[in-house]
């Protein structure tokens, strides 16, 4: 299955009095870079100690929880760092450091983001407040609440016999060929979102759906859930605009695919170590 390790991260959102030692993580995020500092060639969260030598300017600062017992923070920052650190988008730190690290990270920016574009009650107009007991946002004027917002999308792989249907999307750099995946859309089961998507990317039915896991995928807030799906009929006719080829691969003919950092990556391999072990 998906790896669904349990998560080092006690998470929380109101810092405890003694959260702000020297000691505590803080992702620091400027422009959409978050600044790292270099480990052993790991890239890892900056300490309050090193922070203390930065000209930057804190916009907010969010609490996270407790990473592997170290009290962890989110910080919307502008400025540069001191010499000696290096700022890295999310993606640059994909396969970089450990998973539950890259996900911590990815929840950092997330919230940040969702703080910012939501200062403003989107019925009244007026400023929001935090939330007393949540992670969340209420409207002093009308009581309208808002959460951190995520995306559900699916992601699913399509075989028939041996083969697998791996399509390339229209905006990906050629080569590249993955599963097919789309967001959940209000009123939706994600089986149905799943029947949907796959008829309108590449034009065919499917059958006998099995979930394998899920990833948060915080490009920039989805929620992937991963399936196989059986081939059930139809041609296969790419979605005009969105996808530019499609097609069945055999394990031993396959084209560029994703790494298995990324779910899609991983329910391919998933599905040939399964095949090669029930042909053997
Ligand atoms: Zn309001």
């Amino acid at each position: 299955m998906w790896p669904h390790e349990p998560d080092e991260l006690e998470a929380g959102h109101m810092a405890p009095d003694d959260a702000d030692h020297s000691d505590a993580w803080y992702f620091v995020f400027a422009k959409g870079q978050m600044v790292t500092k270099s480990v052993q060639g790991v890239p890892e969260p900056i300490t309050g100690d090193d922070f203390r030598w930065f000209e930057m300017e804190v916009h907010h600062k969010h609490f996270l929880g407790h990473y592997l017992n170290r009290p962890c923070f989110a910080l919307s920052a502008s400025g540069r760092p001191a010499e000696g650190y290096h700022t890295v988008g999310l993606r640059g730190l994909l396969g970089r450091t450990p998973q539950s690290l890259f996900y911590l990270a990815g929840r950092a920016q997330q919230i940040i983001d969702w703080h910012d574009t939501h200062r403003f009650c989107g019925r009244c107009g007026a400023r929001m407040e935090d939330h007393r007991h949540d992670r969340a946002k209420e409207c002093p004027s009308c009581g309208l609440i808002n959460y951190p917002r995520l995306s559900p999308s699916i992601i699913v792989l399509v075989t028939k016999g041996e083969e697998m249907l791996l399509a390339r999307n229209a905006n990906w750099p050629t080569g590249m060929y993955s599963t097919l995946a789309g967001f959940v859309e209000p009123g939706e089961s994600v089986e149905q979102t799943l029947h949907r998507e796959v008829l309108e990317e590449v034009g065919v039915r499917v059958k006998n759906l099995e979930y394998f896991g899920s990833q948060s995928w915080p490009f920039p807030n989805s929620l992937m859930l991963g399936f196989h799906a059986e081939y059930d009929g139809g041609e296969i006719v790419c979605q005009a605009e969105e996808i530019a080829d499609a097609q069945w691969f055999a394990p031993d003919n396959l084209p560029q695919i994703p790494p298995k950092t990324a779910i899609s990556g991983w329910l391919i391999q998933e599905f040939i170590d399964r095949y090669s072990a029930q042909s053997r």
